[in-house]
């Protein structure tokens, strides 16, 4: 996962142009997902796929002919859908075109125009105080034009066509947390999912932030009450603890779910409820689309210094920290896939576990193991009215020793799955 970050870091991406489908063909590479292009000027319920912007080079150089900010040094010094300029300024008009951040000198900013035709260069403060009232040479050889808005999706088919959506968005250039730590999670994800089959359908989708998000959804709708659960999946590689973001519900499944998952072990993490500030969260639970969807950060936006600006580098993310957050995540999908109705087929006291190989040999021990507690939870609640994300609420137990149970119990033969259409029996 670090390694393709790596490898997308250099690209200078934004929410259409060559960079995202230049990033879309390196993911291609690893699974095989579609790639969609959308045209400008669609309409997508109130907005409208916008130009397509792409950019080859960038410069403001002095009057010696040394560019003083190169775009071929860092993609984030141009602001990000700047139209074409070609112009020989003096400072004073220069400087209003400049963005830098004062209280992190050294830094530069990250910004963009996509939405107001305007451009830009963003630089670090330091440098932006050494200019002096010359005349420089300003380009931005870049083309804002017709063309497509790009997006990749991936469906990988279940044994029910009962979907989970997984949204990360591809818009970002060089910053590293916000989005290829996504994007690598994400991939990793369907990579597993791919080769080990699965309960529900898997649809994940790489697509720019908001407008990517508006236009799957506006030609997607007859697909969306197949949607069971989502997770938008972004800024997982920082040292910030995880932080999970509950849908517009608050007590969806997959909010209770994620909740079970992240107080495992003890770990350090955040819940935190919905609110229409953020990621594409905001477009999946709006109020006409209101997908049971919820948003695993760890950071989240806006809240670490270097948000949004080229301190979010390689340095800022680790493999451990994209591992951990790959781990959160499977361990959402294994207790969803895993939600079922149980029902024990020895109800009438406990059955015997010893005979069965289920149980520690040596009785009479002080300890009992976290494996023996979620045996005999999980038969105790295997009444045909309690799923495994109930008997994890009720127990305290953590999901994996839970989750090892049960599928220990369904092989030995202890266990049946409830059909979903069977009465309730008491
Ligand atoms: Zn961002």
């Amino acid at each position: 996962m670090y390694g393709l970050a790596r490898r997308l870091y250099p690209i200078c991406r934004s929410i259409s142009g060559n960079g995202v489908r230049e990033t879309l063909a390196v993911l291609h590479e690893l699974i095989p997902l579609e790639i969609h292009e959308v045209a400008s000027g669609t309409p997508v319920f109130d907005w409208t796929v916008p130009k397509e912007w792409n950019i080859r080079d960038a410069y403001i150089k002095n009057s010696r002919g040394e560019r003083v900010v190169d775009f071929q040094r860092s993609s984030l010094h141009v602001v990000n859908y700047s139209v074409p300029v070609r112009a020989k300024l003096r400072l004073p008009e220069l400087r209003p075109h400049l963005h830098s951040l004062p209280e992190q000198p050294g830094w530069i900013p990250y910004r963009t125009s996509y939405y107001s035709e305007s451009w830009g260069f963003c630089l670090a403060h330091k440098d932006l105080l050494t200019l002096s009232d010359d005349e420089y040479e300003v380009c931005i050889d870049s083309s804002l034009q017709p063309g497509s808005l790009s997006y990749g999706e991936y469906f990988i088919p279940g044994s029910t066509n009962e979907e989970v959506l997984i949204y990360t968005h591809t818009c970002h250039p060089s910053l590293a947390n916000d989005n290829l730590s996504g994007i690598a999670v994400v991939t990793q994800l369907a990579r597993l999912l791919a080769a080990r089959g699965s309960r529900y359908s898997y649809r994940f989708v790489f697509g720019p932030g908001t407008i990517g998000s508006i236009t799957w959804l506006s030609r997607n709708q007859e697909r969306l009450q197949r949607i069971r659960h989502g997770l938008v999946v972004v800024l997982v590689g920082d040292p910030g603890p995880l932080t999970y973001k509950r849908s517009r519900y608050g007590d969806a499944e997959i909010d209770r779910v994620v909740q079970q998952v992240l107080r495992a072990g003890g770990r350090a993490h955040r819940i935190v409820d919905f609110s229409p500030y953020g990621y594409d969260e905001r477009q999946f639970c709006s109020p006409g689309i209101n997908l049971p969807l919820g948003r695993l950060t760890r950071t989240p936006n806006g809240e670490y210094p270097e948000y949004h600006t080229s301190a979010d580098n390689l340095d800022l993310i680790s493999p451990g920290t994209l591992a951990e957050s790959f781990e959160a995540c499977t361990q959402i999908l294994n207790v969803l896939e895993n939600n079922v109705r149980l029902r024990s087929t020895q109800p009438n006291c406990e059955p015997q576990l010893g005979k069965r190989g289920l149980y520690a040999k040596t009785g009479g021990g002080k300890e009992v193991g976290q494996r023996e507690y979620a045996l005999l939870w999980v038969l105790n609640l295997a009444d045909g009215r309690h799923r495994l994300l109930d008997m994890l609420e009720r127990s305290g137990l953590e999901p994996e020793p839970m989750y090892q149970a049960s599928r220990a119990l369904l092989e030995a033969g202890l266990l049946e799955i409830v059909p979903e259409n069977e009465e309730k029996r008491i």
